[in-house]
């Protein structure tokens, strides 16, 4: 495997939902530091998020795929929360509804003080869409820190996973290490996630 991370993930003490909020007024209070996890509806969020806390069942893994979501707040071991965003860009909804969810992410976003990080996913088979470059560069111009994941990564051998890396790397104009090959089914890449995650936040890993 390509990720040779020294790091260990933290134990999973506690993993627990908050809450589930459509706007900022319901979103819980900016006290403890946040991660989000964004990317297509079926990318495999949900199965990537549970691997890392451990839980087979915390966030559900979609079974329609592009239904009506809110924004889900997980606490993880007292010290930080998950924030799962609504899956986007799922071919079967409307303009209107589709520009809905991107206001929604879009605002949690910008106007979230205690935001440290978007988890990004991508499917390590799919190019990526002019979209998934674009939100790159609206990312870098309003400063938001992500930590982009190449999910799925069983589905390909050793060699293709690297060539398909280079591609995205490519094409996202990005650096090779920028990205982490993942697998939430079969929890590769676990380590160097968090270890990326707990350096963006500044917690200890205990
Ligand atoms: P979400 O809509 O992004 O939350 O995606 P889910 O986590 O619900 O996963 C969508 C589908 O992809 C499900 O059938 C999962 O079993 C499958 N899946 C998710 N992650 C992986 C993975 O790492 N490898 C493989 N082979 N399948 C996966």
């Amino acid at each position: 495997m390509e990720n040779k991370s020294e790091f260990k993930s933290p134990v999973i003490k506690s993993a627990e939902f908050i809450t589930s909020a459509g706007k900022p007024s319901e979103y819980p209070p900016e006290d403890l530091p946040e991660i989000a996890f964004a990317g297509r509806s079926n990318v495999g969020k949900s199965t990537l998020v549970n691997c890392l806390v451990n839980r087979n069942k915390l966030v559900k893994t979609s079974k329609t795929p592009g239904r009506t979501q809110r924004i889900n707040f997980f606490e993880v071991n007292k010290y930080l929360r998950f924030v799962d965003l609504p899956g986007y860009g799922y071919a079967k909804v409307s303009k209107q509804m589709r520009g809905q969810w991107e206001n929604m992410i879009e605002t949690y976003l910008l106007s979230r003080k205690n935001l440290k990080a978007l988890v990004w996913i991508i499917d390590i088979r799919r190019d990526p869409a002019e979209f998934e470059y674009n939100f790159g560069l609206w990312l870098n111009e309003n400063n938001i820190p992500y930590i982009n994941i190449l999910t799925k990564a069983d589905k390909l051998s050793g060699t293709k996973q690297r060539n398909h890396k280079q591609n995205i790397v490519k094409k996202m104009g990005a650096e090779y290490s920028d990205f982490v090959i993942a697998s939430g089914l079969k929890k590769t890449g676990r380590d160097e996630i968090w270890s990326r995650i707990l350096n963006l936040t500044g917690a200890t890993n205990d």
